[in-house]
């Protein structure tokens, strides 16, 4: 695996990802965006750990803290945000290895993932030493999340989505009236998740994907845990995995 660990290449994504302005929310015509983000690729696999505030108040969480957890606080104090809670997608060790650390530090509630995931929880420690980074131990979340829940951000409120099949507990954060999702590793610009893990299941992966999360719209654009952003309309037209003309195919 390639890593893009060097100061250059870092500060290069900072620049990229990190503009909270990137986001407008669903209207362009609101003075203000309700929600801001800021992405913080971390650990070696370059996952997108990303801040979510509200901009009215500067509540926030932490969205997947799978390390470096002194750059995800510096983030939040150079941006004013106050962090209320750490909301997880999915239990893998460069998505979650920081969040017992990240409690510990900050006092507040671990929501997410949904309980199918609770294997990889007890396996965080093990898989961070395997890949040489830090872990001060599993988790404990306040609140597993399934179909149906809702989490908040300040006074914003993000459906859950349960969409297993590269991991059996994963969930989904949509902030509908910004038109905006995080995804963990559900889906990618022109991919999808891993389902050779343990407990993965491809044909789970593509029925989340095509019944749970694009009927939210084509216009919904989504923050994956790898790469760049892309909307569900793009990955209808184009992704060779889930498109509607692949789908056909099978
Ligand atoms: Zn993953
Ligand atoms: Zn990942």
């Amino acid at each position: 695996m390639a890593l893009r660990d060097s100061e250059e290449s870092r500060s290069r994504q900072d620049r990229l990802l990190c503009h909270p302005t990137f986001w407008h929310g669903g209207d362009m015509n609101a003075p203000i965006a309700p929600l801001r983000v800021a992405v913080i690729p971390v650990t070696p696999f370059q996952q997108n750990c990303s801040l979510v505030w509200e901009t009215a108040t500067g509540r926030g969480a932490v969205v997947d803290p799978g390390g470096e957890v002194d750059r995800i606080l510096a983030t939040a104090e150079r941006e004013g945000v106050r962090i209320e809670r750490i909301l997880i997608t999915h239990a893998h060790v460069d998505h979650a290895a920081a969040t017992a650390e990240l409690q510990r530090r900050l006092g507040v509630p671990i929501e997410g993932p949904h309980e199918g995931d609770q294997f990889w929880i007890d396996l965080l420690k093990q898989s961070a030493e395997q890949y040489g980074f830090g872990c001060e131990g599993p988790f404990k979340p306040d609140r597993w999340l399934g179909d149906g829940d809702t989490v908040s951000i300040g006074d914003q409120t993000l459906d859950v989505i349960h969409c297993p099949g590269h991991t059996p507990g994963h969930v989904v954060f949509i902030h509908k009236p910004s038109r905006f999702a995080i995804v963990g590793d559900v889906i990618f610009q022109g991919s999808i998740g891993r389902t050779d893990f343990p407990g993965g299941n491809h044909p789970d992966l593509i029925h989340s994907i095509r019944n749970k999360l694009f009927p939210y719209g084509d216009d919904v654009t989504f923050l994956p845990g790898h790469g760049p952003t892309s909307t569900f309309g793009a990955e209808r037209r184009a992704n060779p995995y889930v498109s509607d003309a692949a789908v056909k195919r099978r």
